[in-house]
Order: C-alpha cells, then structure tokens, then sequence
C-alpha cells in the first residue's frame, strides 16, 4: 500500500507532528490503496509560517522568474502525466483513459492557459490619460490557503495555484483528504521544477481539522476553496473574524433547456454530459427541461442513452462510466433516488442498487427520472451521481423560470437552432456560464457561480485579478 503521509513544507518532505492514519480507498475495489495523514495545529502552523516566511522574497520576483518556473512546472506535469492519470483513477474512481486525458489533461490545460495570461497580463498600469501621475499595481495578496475537492482534483488545484504562484503569493494547499495522492504527485511536480522553499506548502487534512485552522488562521490572508456550499458557509463564517479574502467555488444544479428545434443530438449528448464523471461535476447539466412537443422522444432518449451508458471499474481501459467515489456519496444517490420515487417522479431508466455485475465498489446505475417537478427533491438538490432529471416546459418564459427557480446558478444550457433566441434566453438565465448547442467554453473564459454557487471566478485575467490586491499610487511619474 502507498505510504503518503509526509507533508510538503518549507521545501521538503516532513512527517506529521502528530501521527493521524487516514485511508485512501479505491472507490472500485473498497479496499484502502494508501496510506496518508490528518494533520493537526502544528502542521498547519508549520506551512502557513514557511509561506509567511517565503512571501517578501518571493512576491517581489518578476514576472518573468515567475512565468519561467511554470514553464518548467507544465513541462514535468506532461512528462509525468500517466502517474498522475493512474493516482486520480485509483483515488475517485475516473475511468483510467478518462483519467489520464480530461482529468489530468485538465491541468496541463490550465497552466498552459495561465501562463499566457500571466504574459498578457500587466502588473502595473497608467490609471488612465486624465491622471497621469497616476499608476495602478496589482499585487499579490499575501499568504493563500487553497482547499480543493475530490472530483477534479487536478482541475481544481491548478486552477488555484497557478495563478496563486504567477501573481507572486505563497500558500498552503489542503486537498481533499478523499482524493489526495494526485495532490502529493503535484507537489513532487513543483519541488522538481525548483520553485524557492516555502512558497508552496501542501498539508493533508479534513475539514474539521487542517481545512478549518486554515480558514481561521491569522496568519493566512485568502482562502481559496472548491467543494460544497455548506463547507464553503463554514469557511466564510470562520474566516470573517480576520477579514479574509475568500473566494468561493460551490456547487451547482445545471439547467439544460432544449427546445424542439434544437438539434439532433442535443438529448443524447445533454445526457452524457449529465453522467460524465459518473455526474461528479459541479456543472453537470442535471435537470433536463424539455418543450412539450418533443418531450415524449426526449424521454425515450434518454432512456436509450441510459441503457447504452456502460458502468465499469476505473482501472479498465474503454469508454464507460466509473463508479462514485466513496460510500458516503454512494448512501446519498440512493438515498436521493428513493425519494425520487417516493415523491412521484416516473423511473425510466436506472434506480436503486449496483448495475449488474459489480456487487462490490460503489458503482450506481445510469438513473433517468422523467416527469419531475421543480419543487422535487430530485430537482433541488445536488445529487452528485449519473442521476438526470427531465421535465416539460410550453413555452420559453416557463423554461426560464424553471432554470431559475434554483439557489444555485453554475452552468446553464441552451439547445435551439433560432440564434436570436439562443442569445436571448442566455441573458436572462441567472448563471456564471451559458453554454449553447454543445460549443464548450474557450481558453481563457471564467469559471464560477451566482447565487449559492459562490462567489470567485477562476480562469482568464479573473482568475489572475482574484489573487492580486489593487493598490493606486499618486505621483508616479513615469
Ligand atoms: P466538500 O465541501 O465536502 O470538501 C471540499 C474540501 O473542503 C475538502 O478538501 C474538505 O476537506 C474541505 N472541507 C470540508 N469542510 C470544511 C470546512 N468546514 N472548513 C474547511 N474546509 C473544509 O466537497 P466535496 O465533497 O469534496 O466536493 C464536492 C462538492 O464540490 C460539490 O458540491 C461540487 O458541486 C463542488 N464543486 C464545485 C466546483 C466549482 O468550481 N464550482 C468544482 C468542483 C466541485
């Protein structure tokens, strides 16, 4: 079994204060496939010093020090790019070819994307041709503490320390203590490529423990979390009495309107999108609205898609869905699909208990329901698993309101062949994101919610602005 419970701090590999075993289980076997720590007070005050110490240096470099590190940084990280595919499919369950191209492929993306960002980016700009002794510098924030979840781990990671690390802040990253050895990889990744000691730190913990001292901490000026809505509270309650930047990435309920004339894949692939990642996404499309006249084949559809969709372990290669990641999460998708049932919703596809043939790990069946209705449970709540729910819509005004009638507002989804109507529907749905007939969002887009969905943006020159102070200097002659 893998031994991961050093800590990464102030440039090296060091043993927990305190001895605190934790497994990591392999969501496809139900056996422990590591070994990691929970850390405590003293670890967690060992990183954020280490950081504190290593800010003043490292938060006057240059850009262009800053941009060459990471260079180097997405040169290992392709390098070591199937290690880092084979620890995400054993610590979440990703499907081994899944893992090892959108999962951690994700990551090179994102630091192949902030670096050209970071060249974009100025660091010190003229206020504007009105005042010209006037400049304005965007600088780093200090000390950040990055907490990420289990779904996406290399997403999520580097989507906070890539820009953390090229604005010039130090920090201590908290991975999800669920899916941690991806996280442990990645450090190894930033120690190879040489980045000074201390600047970046990485502590294992659960929330409770390393998550909350971290949120708390006097020493920390940002946190920068992933995860739940109800973590995601927690942490702003607990960082509010240190005045704490905190940006916040929640979860989601994605709305995915298709209307008649939309194009022919439109269900199939609303489908597909909605149990990819076994529906671990924050911006799954996961309630499917239907207009009335195509409502009938959508259903059928989707019950066919369903059918077709395979279900097997992580470490097999192919095209199928992997199981959830823990028994936690399996308990709350049951438990969600039997109040589905409970409260009228029609099963179409799918339902309670393991798909045939996997008696062990915690695999789900494709679940569609049809018929659902807004105030349903199932069309409430994040259910986090390859659950869809459908339901019709007459007229374009109702499809909105339904899409809105959420406390969450991620992604969106529009289907229609009528531009005029794509573009109008778009604003009018309340969401950090549209996306339309299927075109993905480009390089360099924002990421992030409205509403309970949070409140940060990562990605582009926001994700770069959100780890950077603005400071305005009169009587800087240029
Ligand atoms: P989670 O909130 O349980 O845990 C996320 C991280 O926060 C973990 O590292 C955990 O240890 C830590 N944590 C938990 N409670 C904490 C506390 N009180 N204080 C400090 N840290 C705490 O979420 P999860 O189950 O790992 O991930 C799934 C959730 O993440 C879903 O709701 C999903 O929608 C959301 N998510 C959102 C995005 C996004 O960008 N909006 C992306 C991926 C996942």
């Amino acid at each position: 079994m893998l031994d991961r419970r050093n800590f990464y701090i102030n440039g090296e590999w060091v043993a927990p204060a305190v001895a605190n075993d934790f497994d990591v289980i392999d969501p496809s076997t139900e056996e422990a496939c590591a070994v990691i720590s929970l850390g405590g007070e003293a670890d967690t005050d060992a990183a954020v010093a280490a950081a504190r110490n290593a800010f003043p240096a490292w938060s006057m470099t240059s850009k262009e020090e800053r941009i060459a590190l990471l260079e180097k940084l997405l040169e290992i990280y392709v390098a070591r790019n199937a290690e880092l595919g084979e620890a995400i499919s054993m610590e979440m369950g990703a499907p081994i070819n899944m893992a090892s191209t959108a999962q951690s492929g994700a990551g090179s993306w994102h630091i192949e994307n902030m670096i050209k960002e970071l060249k974009a980016f100025s660091f010190e700009r003229p206020l504007g041709d009105h005042a010209p002794d006037n400049a304005i510098l965007y600088e780093p924030v200090g000390v950040t503490a990055l907490i990420t979840p289990w779904n996406w781990p290399m997403n999520q990671v580097t989507l906070k320390v890539i820009p953390a690390l090229g604005v010039g802040c130090t920090m201590v990253l908290k991975p999800s203590e669920v899916a941690p050895l991806s996280s442990a990889l990645f450090a190894e990744i930033i120690h190879e490529a040489g980045f000074p000691a201390g600047v970046f730190n990485m502590v294992n913990g659960d929330g409770v423990g390393v998550g909350t001292q971290l949120s708390g901490h006097p020493d920390v000026d940002m946190v920068s979390f992933t995860g739940s809505t109800r973590a995601g509270v927690a942490i702003t309650k607990n960082a509010a009495d240190s005045v704490k930047r905190v940006a916040l990435e929640l979860g989601g309920k994605g709305a995915n309107i298709v209307f008649a004339d939309a194009d022919e894949k439109a269900v199939i692939r609303g489908v597909r999108h909605c149990f990819a990642n076994s529906g671990q996404s924050c911006n799954a499309p996961t309630r499917m609205l239907v207009e009335r006249s195509i409502y009938d084949d959508a259903v059928k559809t989707a019950e066919e898609v369903a059918a077709k969709t395979a279900v097997d372990r992580a470490a097999t290669e192919g095209r199928h869905i992997g199981p959830v990641v823990n028994e936690t999460q399996w308990n709350k998708i049951q438990g969600l699909i039997a109040t589905g049932e409970s409260e009228g919703a029609r099963l179409v596809a799918g339902g309670t208990g393991r798909p045939e043939g996997l008696e062990k790990g915690f695999f789900v069946q494709p679940t569609v329901f049809a018929d659902v209705t807004p105030e349903m449970t199932v069309a409430r709540e994040e259910i986090f698993g390859p659950v869809l729910t459908m339901m019709p819509f007459d007229d374009e005004a109702e499809a909105i309101r339904i899409a809105n009638d959420t406390p969450y507002g991620l992604t969106n989804y529009v289907q229609t062949s009528d531009p005029e109507r794509a573009r109008r529907v778009a604003r009018q749905l309340r969401s950090g994101m549209v996306e339309m007939n299927g075109v993905a969002r480009g390089a360099g887009a924002p990421f992030g919610g409205y509403g309970q969905s949070g409140n940060g943006r990562e990605g582009g020159h926001w994700g770069i602005e959100e780890f950077c102070e603005v400071k305005s200097v009169s009587g800087w002659s240029a």
